[in-house]
């Protein structure tokens, strides 16, 4: 889909109709219906991935059929509203945080504005505040007594059809970030109640296929490229071709070795796609550089979790293949790539869902010693902690001279910023090998980092301009840095964002390359018997 020209969509974004530029909504909120049309929705799942899936153990997506969202009648089944309602009493009972988010708001409006999907729609049902209200009306109606006897004057509203698709519309429209969740007093995470969103529609067969397609594809072959493993060994096989013919190291990864000490996991896309492959390479060479006794698998090939953006059932299946794959490897402990959703999953879900991995070891890194006690449960460590180890412990050769062509600045990943508190670690590898990098402005780093604006499966064509609208905070902190500082390079450490800030600096901020830390690293590392051309872009030199 054509996406309208930088200069309009700027002029749109800062002055269009919004809150925050004095246009008040004329009607109020419950009355104020969705309208789907080309570039404000994504795809819907096709039939036969949909039906796939709905075949597979442990796994429950009904109601695969063709439609459409600008489609009045959506194909639901007869008894939608008894599933959904009944759905929902399920989850009240299951999920205690859903229970406390669903009763606890004040609307204090403390996250009005905090959410980068309203920043750049200006929709008011994109306010954290209201997305989340749009399932609590539903729950005041029928789940409490006020609602029971008052209905819209306690804030209630009658389940309908308009407003499961208000639910599709605006859950579509949250990435998941948790930017909001910072500044609540109270704490509501609205990231769980787009999840609870995305689960209730599952029900009934709502659901759009760059979510699911992704999930279908990992079910079946581990990844959610559906990359063979011949074709998983053979990218990296690639890989290292190019690391020799570039830097003259000869790197030999293993693959599915039993008895290795490591089990490494990463992101798919890091094996498949540009600019992640080059961060793909630079593990090559940290592992080659430090004789790291590690193995590949072609089974458990993909770290990210699309089913995170679908159930938790989607979620844990998809993620048993980590702990399944370490114990039939015989590891001691796992190692993941830079991802960001990965890493909300393997911190916060993955013990209670998997495990307890008993089987495994606290991980200890072989080189320095350091065990990693933050790592007791899940026993798997984030590649860009065990970097920051082994450069506080002096163990890496470094010339910060081979990164003189990029000037930096670093954007935390949501989920690895605000799920697990990876802050200094990936700071501390900038200082280690780059001359030079800026922050951007308080506000938008660290936890109040703002999210690329496309993760959760909304990395898709068909929603350009949404996607460049929620990114627009991201981008106008990043374009600050540029302006200012001639920041050429946005490092980052997570797979998605490697893929969205790309086309997000491509729009917003020509001239911004994106890259994972550990390309940076892979550029900077002196390695023995090495025979380096000159790489004047680094690993991304064209030789
Ligand atoms: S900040 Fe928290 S309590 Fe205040 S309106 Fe938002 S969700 Fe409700
Ligand atoms: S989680 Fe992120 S995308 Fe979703 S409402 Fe909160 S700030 Fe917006």
């Amino acid at each position: 889909m054509a996406v309208v020209k930088v200069d309009k969509l700027a002029r749109s974004v800062v002055e269009g109709p919004s809150l925050m530029t004095g246009s008040i909504p004329t009607k109020d909120w419950m009355d104020t219906p969705v309208v789907f049309k080309p570039g404000n929705y994504a795809y819907t799942t096709k039939p036969e991935i949909q039906a796939y899936l709905d075949k597979q153990s442990g796994i429950s997506l009904p109601n695969a059929r063709n439609w459409s969202p600008e489609d009045e009648d959506w194909k639901l089944p007869e008894n939608w509203k008894e599933i959904i309602l009944q759905g929902l009493a399920d989850r009240l009972d299951r999920f205690r945080s859903l229970k406390i988010f669903m009763d606890c708001c004040v609307r204090c409006g403390a996250c009005a504005d905090k959410c980068h999907f309203f920043l750049g729609t200006g929709d008011p049902k994109n306010m954290p505040v209201m997305r989340a209200e749009l399932l609590r009306s539903v729950y005041r109606q029928d789940f409490t007594l006020a609602g029971k006897i008052l209905g819209k004057m306690a804030g209630g509203r009658e389940m309908t059809v308009g407003i499961l698709k208000e639910w599709f519309m605006y859950a579509y429209q949250c990435t998941e970030c948790r930017r909001c969740s910072v500044f609540c007093p109270y704490g509501i995470d609205t990231a769980e109640i787009t999840m609870m969103l995305r689960e209730l529609l599952h029900l009934v067969g709502i659901g759009i296929n760059w979510c699911m397609e992704p999930v279908a594809n990992s079910n079946r072959t581990g990844n959610h490229m559906g990359l063979t493993p011949q074709a998983f060994k053979g990218n990296i096989e690639f890989l290292c071709e190019d690391i020799e013919n570039l830097t003259g190291v000869k790197v030999n990864p293993t693959f599915n070795r039993k008895g290795a000490e490591v089990l490494f996991i990463t992101p798919s896309a890091d094996v498949f796609a540009e600019p992640g492959i080059f961060t793909c390479m630079g593990y090559l060479l940290l592992f080659e550089a430090i004789g790291l006794d590690y193995t590949w698998s072609t089974y458990a090939s993909e770290g990210g979790n699309f089913g995170l953006f679908t159930s938790n059932e989607v979620m844990k299946k998809l993620n048993g293949k980590m702990f399944a794959e370490a114990k039939r490897l015989g590891v001691r402990w796992i190692l993941g790539g830079e991802c960001g959703h990965m890493w909300r999953v393997v911190h916060q879900y993955m013990d209670t869902m998997n495990g307890p991995a008993d089987f495994l070891e606290v991980p200890r890194s072989p080189i320095t010693g350091t065990v990693f006690d933050n790592a007791q449960s899940t026993k798997m460590v984030h590649i860009s902690e065990f970097t920051a180890d082994l450069l506080k412990h002096g163990k890496l050769n470094l010339d910060k001279s081979r990164n003189a062509h990029v000037k930096a600045t670093f954007h935390d990943s949501c989920n690895p910023a605000r799920a697990m508190g990876l802050l200094e670690e990936p700071r501390c590898i900038l200082d280690h090998v780059v001359d030079d990098w800026v922050e951007m402005p308080e506000n938008t780093i660290r936890e109040r980092t703002f999210c690329c604006g496309s993760g959760t499966a909304l990395n898709t064509d068909e929603i350009m301009e949404l996607r460049m609208r929620s990114g627009f905070p991201r981008a106008n902190a990043v374009k600050y840095v540029h302006d200012k500082h001639g920041v050429n390079t946005l490092g980052c450490v997570c797979a998605i964002d490697r893929a969205t800030l790309t086309t997000l600096m491509d729009y917003w901020v020509p001239g911004v390359q994106v890259c994972g830390l550990s390309e940076l690293v892979g550029n900077a590392l002196v390695i023995e018997g090495e025979q380096r051309q000159d790489l004047t872009e680094g690993l991304r030199t064209l030789v």
